[in-house]
């Protein structure tokens, strides 16, 4: 069986650094928000371009952050409207409700996957505070537009970059484009920690200060509280894990695009709509999803070959039972996706001999 994605594989090759790392947080008698943390935090906003990353607890803990940080400082209140597209991960609209802000779902454009600028400006309202693009799948969001709009009707931008970490467009890379940007280090993320992780980017010395407290209780000094803050550290261990991980990041995303070139000239079979060829660099394909009407049955196809493929996501938020009073929402594209969607395995390590056999079954599906 070629598994979707084998985190032991990926993780073991660097056994022993991470242990070595493991090991010096161990000795060093300090757990939480020490070295570890400070030089991951400098390293990742080296590699993002950015002034500042703060480090948090989650991908979901990075976004609502700096939502409740906005607010904090006056720049949104309860009822604000938050653009995002319709067919995200449910933990980008989760951050939006948790802040008591109203999500205004847009469905996406039906190439990229991404928000639509045309219906981005169509859904802006006077409560229109916030964009929050989605670099879904690892594919830059179509940035210099978004940030054209935010600029015109006066919009914070937050980017959701928590599948998206180095994607980058003439140079400038995921998260350096928007006011803040949210990154997951969920262990199968790009950019994986050992449990669970996340950091926000800005280039804002304000909102960066502000963050640095609310992730620590409110507090900027020990006892002090001087804002409503929570507990959502990037704690020693992930940060000195992370350390490791960062520094083959580069390496890991051109394996990634060898398997995806490799996919996008070798699959040719008419059922299968393969993911946009993007502007080189500016896709990190987290996921490789294409997409059928055959779905179920491609997917039951590849399994009993060998092949283990994932659906992301099988429902929009909107449809979520969670999300019941935007249930009767009309998302066509988004809909259409959610049922059509199939993600193949993509990965640094996966062998040549295993992407052919991939390539090869995929062709015979009929
Ligand atoms: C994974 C993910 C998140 C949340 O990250 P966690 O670290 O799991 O909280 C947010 N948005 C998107 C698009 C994601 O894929």
């Amino acid at each position: 069986m070629i598994p979707f994605l084998n985190l032991k594989e990926i993780n073991q090759k660097y056994e022993q650094e991470l242990k070595d790392a493991c090991s010096r947080v161990i000795n060093s008698g300090w757990y939480i928000m020490g070295e570890e943390l400070l030089g991951f935090e400098k390293e990742f906003s080296t590699f993002c371009g950015t002034n500042h990353t703060i480090g948090v607890a989650s991908g979901l803990d990075a976004l609502s952050l700096v939502l409740r940080a906005w607010i904090e400082l006056g720049k949104l209140k309860a009822g604000d409207e938050v653009i995002v597209q319709a067919n995200t991960y449910i933990a980008s609209i989760l951050s939006i409700t948790e802040n008591n802000l109203i999500p205004v779902f847009v469905d996406p454009d039906p190439f990229s996957l991404n928000l639509d600028p045309h219906k981005l400006k169509a859904a802006i309202t006077e409560k229109t505070k916030v964009i929050l693009p989605v670099h879904l799948y690892g594919l830059l969001s179509p940035m210099s537009e978004i940030m054209a709009i935010a600029k015109d009707f006066n919009l914070l931008v937050l980017e959701d970059c928590a599948q998206a970490h180095g994607a980058k467009e003439s140079g400038k890379l995921a998260g350096s484009w928007g006011d803040a940007a949210a990154f997951s280090f969920y262990p199968g993320k790009n950019l994986g920690a050992l449990g669970d992780g996340g950091a926000i980017v800005t280039d804002n010395d304000e909102l960066a200060h502000l963050l640095r407290a609310l992730r620590n209780y409110g507090s900027h000094k020990k006892y002090e509280h001087s804002y409503l803050g929570v507990n959502s550290r990037l704690d020693e261990i992930q940060a000195a894990m992370l350390r490791v991980k960062l520094k083959y990041l580069s390496d890991e995303t051109v394996s990634r695009r060898d398997v995806a070139s490799r996919y996008l000239s070798g699959i040719v079979n008419t059922k299968i709509q393969l993911p946009q060829d993007p502007i080189p660099l500016s896709h990190v394909w987290h996921l490789f999803v294409v997409q059928t009407e055959y779905r179920t049955k491609l997917q039951e196809f590849l399994s009993s070959e060998g092949i283990q493929t994932q659906i992301h996501y099988p429902i929009p938020p909107n449809k979520q039972q969670a999300y019941k009073k935007w249930s009767n929402l009309s998302l066509p594209i988004s809909e259409k996706l959610h049922q059509r969607v199939l993600s193949l395995p993509i990965a640094p390590n996966l062998e040549n001999d295993e992407v052919e056999y991939i390539i090869k079954t995929v062709n015979q599906f009929s």
